[in-house]
């Protein structure tokens, strides 16, 4: 990188708030800041010409939990905890719809449906068991009432005859939504600079080091960078996590009706104009998977592949791309909200569904901030 005199000047300009990361995290911060104190002034870094982590790279899955992933986290992280999870990420998915509109979205109202092998019939019968526990849970956390109907599967003979529909759910195209967000932004007069990776963070100095000889300062520092947060700031308890993704060309007598998902949210399939959309699968290579790394592997391709031909016959030989994306993950699914220091805020680890918490959490994060700024 060879800035110029002005260039430099421009960047490394003083700003009230210097955000790093221009995922759904760090603008929907940004945003909220000014939605809550205008003239704020807001400078978000971002390494990529787009957000380059998980929020234009994702599924675009408006969702808030299968029967199977809930039991799984009641399990492991308590009902009420799981619960409150749940509230954030429906509380998110509303101020997301509010702030955009479905349109800007390209938001399908087409439910979510949880699908199981034929062979896993005991998660099945237990999620069945399940349906009012769960069902409860999620009006305790959101006021929705009877989200999770069981149904008998009639479109995909290649799993279950049963199924789980849940008609709060939906999907999007998740380029339009961050199109929405980072135009919002920066009609509310936030900063974007994109294509300054930070290096380093001098706490000491409050200054930022960036790639190309930049030295940025900031007063406060909202680090939003999810998975790749390690980097920056090592002692929180969040690690990358890969989940790679396939897309077909439209295929003839595509029966996807709605969003769906399979083990525990570990797998995912939706429609998208006539494509079918297929990610997921790092719990089978979690060692593998756990690296803030682009790319797609041989042994995750082999089994969406397998998949996708058990979701479609034939689809396989109509694969047209694969890409991956980085999540932020740890022992919770509850994010961090944390502040490293007097003047370093963190927002990350959004459990594989930031589309859903994204905003919600940026309005937690904005409220800090402001606090903070008196
Ligand atoms: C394949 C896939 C499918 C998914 N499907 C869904 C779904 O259907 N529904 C759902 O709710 N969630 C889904 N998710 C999760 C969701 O996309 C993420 O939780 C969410 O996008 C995280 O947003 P974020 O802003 O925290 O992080 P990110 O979007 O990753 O943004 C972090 C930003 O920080 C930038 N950055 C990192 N380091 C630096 C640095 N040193 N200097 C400057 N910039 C830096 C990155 O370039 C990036 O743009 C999926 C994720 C993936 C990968």
């Amino acid at each position: 990188m060879n800035y110029s005199f002005w260039e430099k000047k421009f960047i490394e300009s003083y700003a009230d708030v210097t955000i790093i990361g221009s995922g759904i995290v760090g603008i929907s911060t940004a945003i909220s800041i000014l939605e809550a104190r205008p003239g704020t002034t807001v400078k978000v870094l971002e390494r990529g010409a787009l957000p380059y982590g998980a929020s234009t790279k994702n599924a675009g899955f408006s969702c808030f939990g299968s029967v199977s992933e809930l039991l799984d986290d009641a399990h492991s992280m308590g009902a009420e905890a799981c619960a409150e999870i749940v509230g954030m990420r429906w509380q998110g998915l509303s101020k997301l719809k509010e702030r955009a509109g479905l349109a800007a979205l390209e938001y399908a109202d087409c439910g979510g449906t949880e699908l199981f092998r034929k062979t896993d019939e005991v998660l099945e019968q237990t999620c069945m068991d399940n349906l009012d526990y769960c069902n409860q849970l999620i009006e305790r956390a959101t006021g929705l009432k009877d989200t999770y109907t069981a149904a008998e599967n009639t479109e995909l003979p290649g799993f279950s005859a049963h199924k789980i529909f849940n008609r709060h759910e939906g999907t999007i195209n998740p380029v339009s939504m961050m199109n929405f967000l980072i135009n919002m932004a920066r009609q509310l007069g936030v900063k974007i600079h994109n294509g300054v990776s930070i290096s380093v963070v001098d706490y000491q100095n409050r200054l930022l080091h960036a790639e190309g000889g930049l030295q940025i300062p900031y007063r406060l520092l909202v680090v939003c960078t999810n998975g790749f947060a390690a980097r920056l700031l090592p002692s929180l308890d969040v690690l990358p996590a890969r989940n790679q993704v396939l897309i077909t060309r439209p295929v003839v007598s595509n029966r996807l009706s709605s969003g769906y998902h399979l083990d525990k949210g570990y797998v995912y399939f939706r429609n998208y104009e006539g494509r079918i959309l297929l990610g997921g699968g790092r719990n089978l290579f979690y060692e593998e998977e756990t690296t803030d790394q682009f790319g797609n592997t041989e042994g995750i391709k082999a089994y969406l592949t397998e998949m996708l031909e058990t979701i479609h016959p034939g689809a396989s030989g109509e694969i047209e791309h694969w890409w991956s994306g980085i999540l932020g993950v740890g022992p919770s699914k509850y994010p961090i909200t944390q502040w490293v220091n007097d003047n370093v805020l963190a927002g990350v680890r959004m459990g594989g569904m930031g589309v859903a918490i994204g905003s919600h959490l940026g309005e937690k994060l904005a409220a800090e901030v402001i606090a903070k700024l008196g």
